[in-house]
């Protein structure tokens, strides 16, 4: 029987899967802080001395935005903000729920990996840390989560290796290595699970490198991965 919503439901994200005309629907978005230690470095902390901690942004469809292989998607830029941020990041696209995940089972939960984008109003960010408040304003607004197409594990293999890039107006801002994951993907899936019950569906954002910076409308922002499908956006 179909539920009688009192007005039509948001519709649930697709994302594209390269390889395949199916989507990858999307269903919680989590997020990791400072998984690079330059990047820690760069924010004003000690990489050395912290555990994963996670933060979530919406996964409706005026938060994600899924952008499709060669294509340059319009970013509307957000309000509020003098300093907003770019942060490209390693997606891992969960396929396979789980509660209390051995590290050594993660790679078996994982479906796949995409570019994204941890868009950031850096000023609201800090400013509610700075209040110990929640980062809500800074990091899970509209339009905040720019996702390119997943590619599956079974093409990529397990991604622990591989340049990180991300060009404003063609010029890089951010390069580094995954390597450079403080937690690796496999120990952050582990981490997250004892935390939450994942399930096919989740997002995992694993944390941006160094060189995070602001930009303005009329950038593109290109990201790129090695193995996988660059992402482009264009701030209007
Ligand atoms: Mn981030």
């Amino acid at each position: 029987m179909t539920t009688n919503f009192a007005f039509p439901p948001h519709s649930i994200v697709g994302l594209p899967i390269v390889g395949s005309s199916a989507q990858f629907p999307v269903r919680r978005i989590y997020c990791v802080g400072r998984n690079y230690a330059a990047h820690a470095r760069e924010m004003g902390f000690d990489p050395d001395r912290e555990p994963p901690f996670f933060f979530c942004k919406p996964n409706d469809d005026a938060s994600v935005v899924p952008v499709s292989a060669g294509a340059t998607v319009a970013l509307p830029f957000p309000s509020l903000t003098e300093n907003y941020h770019h942060e490209i990041e390693l997606v891992v696209a969960i396929g396979k729920g789980g509660s209390n995940i051995p590290v050594e089972d993660a790679p078996a939960h994982v479906f796949g990996y995409g570019v994204g984008l941890d868009m950031t109003r850096r000023d609201l960010q800090i400013r509610m840390r700075e209040q110990g408040r929640p980062w809500e304003i800074g990091k899970a607004f509209d339009y905040s989560a720019p996702v390119g197409p997943i590619s599956p594990a079974s093409m990529t293999g397990n991604l622990s290796r591989g340049s990180i890039t991300l060009e404003v107006d063609g010029a890089v801002r951010q390069t580094s290595d995954l390597t450079h994951l403080i937690w690796s993907v496999a120990e952050t899936i582990a981490n997250l699970s004892t935390l939450f019950a994942l399930r096919p569906g989740d997002l995992i954002f694993t944390g941006t490198p160094e060189g995070v910076g602001a930009v303005k409308p009329g950038q593109t922002l290109t990201g790129r991965i090695d193995g996988l499908e660059t992402l482009r956006v264009k701030l209007v």
